[in-house]
């Protein structure tokens, strides 16, 4: 069986080549034939010779082309490929990293350097294309004298989106190295333009060199020519909102909602955010089983609505004497929409003249922290609050915070001093 099947299988699977030697060992009879066969056989070579050259040439245009080929399978054309290829010197790795190929389109219009990684990556915190392009072809104008100082690309990356070109351009100026400036940039709240101040000071912590330098001023007792605005006010429970920590005019609170509690006649329904308006409810119903009646004067207050209280109050009153007590638009925390000035049923009868003096204060002041409220102005701070005792003011930030503050007797101001904060500030404008 096998003898049988070898040559059948040889003749079929031999090589083309060598069917045709066998041919040409034929006898000279089929002259015709071999003519052929001489001139199919320059053919075949000529044709491997150009099949081998065309195979050289590819393999060598694939080679020194990888790149753009790499670009072209994620999505770019032949010429943005190019682009990109060109603005990188070759090192096409980051544009390799992105998930999508980047819109090419987006920067055509605009004169530019051709950044279109960092150009990518700013956009999300800079929707305006040119905006980006300024800022990243500013930025590299700068960048190599970063660079000596010991800033690399990645590094600076991390803080483009709160770190000015000015500012960069600030740590350059001032010969500032990168070890030197490393622990307060990464605090979010620190301000590049203190950062040789910062170095200079023996304080023991970053945090506690920062809060000394650019924020003294939380104390009300302490002056700095500085004014903040608090970037987004949703980012924390504790936000500070006082004079020279303001709130922006467009600020108002997403979650409002109306606590179904007890409120003075003559005033609007209270509004809160949610969180804040559950916990009061929470407290009154505690207060209620005490006998205790806490009603409500005034809650969220809107940038106009404050605007106009404050006007208002001026005219009546004389700007010397309201300072102390009402604060102007951007500067109250009724404005976050967790503050909340409150009196008792007993007040509103006549039964006591000041809310400070009824059995609903006292019990305020020993269980507000319980359901994450502190008494905002107390006494015997005013120097650090800036505010005169409001005995009515009470502010939600959340039970921790509340219950950290009670045990220890502190102000807001002399937590965030001690704790630095969770959220973002910048250099009001
Ligand atoms: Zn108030």
């Amino acid at each position: 069986m096998e003898n049988k099947k070898k040559p059948k299988r040889r003749l079929r699977f031999l090589p083309k080549k060598r069917k045709k030697k066998q041919v040409s060992n034929l006898p000279v009879k089929n002259k015709q034939k071999r003519k052929k066969k001489k001139h199919s056989k320059t053919y075949y070579r000529n044709r491997n010779i150009i099949l081998i050259v065309t195979l050289v040439i590819a393999l060598f245009l694939g080679f020194s082309n990888r790149q753009r080929l790499r670009l072209m399978m994620k999505g770019y054309t032949f010429h943005d490929a190019g682009l990109l290829i060109k603005s990188k010197d070759g090192d096409i790795s980051d544009y390799l990293k992105l998930k999508d190929a980047i819109n090419m389109e987006d920067w055509e219009e605009i004169e530019n350097d051709g950044h279109y990684y960092d150009y990518y990556l700013l956009k999300k915190t800079y929707p305006d294309v040119a905006t980006v392009v300024t800022y990243i072809d500013g930025f590299y104008t700068i960048f190599p004298k970063l660079q000596e100082l010991g800033y690399d690309m990645e590094t600076c990356r991390k803080f483009m989106d709160t770190v000015s070109v000015s500012e960069f351009r600030l740590l350059v100026d001032h010969e500032i190295e990168y070890e030197e400036a490393k622990p307060y940039l990464n605090i979010p709240y620190c301000i590049i333009r203190d950062i040789e101040d910062y170095i200079q000071t023996d304080a023991k912590t970053p945090e506690e060199a920062i809060m000394e330098v650019s924020y003294r001023n939380v104390n009300s007792s302490k002056q700095l020519d500085r004014e903040y605005v608090i970037v987004d006010p949703e980012q924390s429970k504790s936000v500070l909102v006082k004079e020279d920590y303001n709130l922006k005019q467009d600020y108002e609170p997403k979650d409002l909602v109306e606590p179904d509690v007890l409120y003075a006649y003559g005033t609007p329904a209270p509004s809160l955010r949610k969180e804040a308006a559950k916990a009061y409810e929470k407290m009154v119903a505690a207060a209620e089983k005490k006998d205790l009646q806490l009603v409500v004067t005034s809650s969220y207050r809107s940038y106009a609505d404050q605007d106009a209280l404050y006007d208002a109050y001026v005219k009546e009153y004389g700007y010397a004497y309201i300072k102390k007590y009402c604060l102007p638009a951007g500067c109250s925390e009724h404005q976050l929409g967790t503050s909340l000035d409150l009196t008792s049923y007993s007040v509103l009868i006549g039964e006591h003249y000041s809310f400070g003096d009824t059995d609903e204060f006292k019990w305020l002041k020993k269980n507000a922290h319980k359901y994450g409220f502190i008494l905002r102005y107390p006494e015997s701070k005013e120097n650090i609050t800036g505010v005169e005792c409001e005995p009515w003011h009470i502010r939600y930030v959340g039970k921790e915070i509340a219950e950290e503050m009670y045990e220890d007797n502190l102000t807001l101001e002399e937590y965030i001093l001690e704790n630095g904060f969770d959220y973002s500030l910048a250099i009001q404008s």
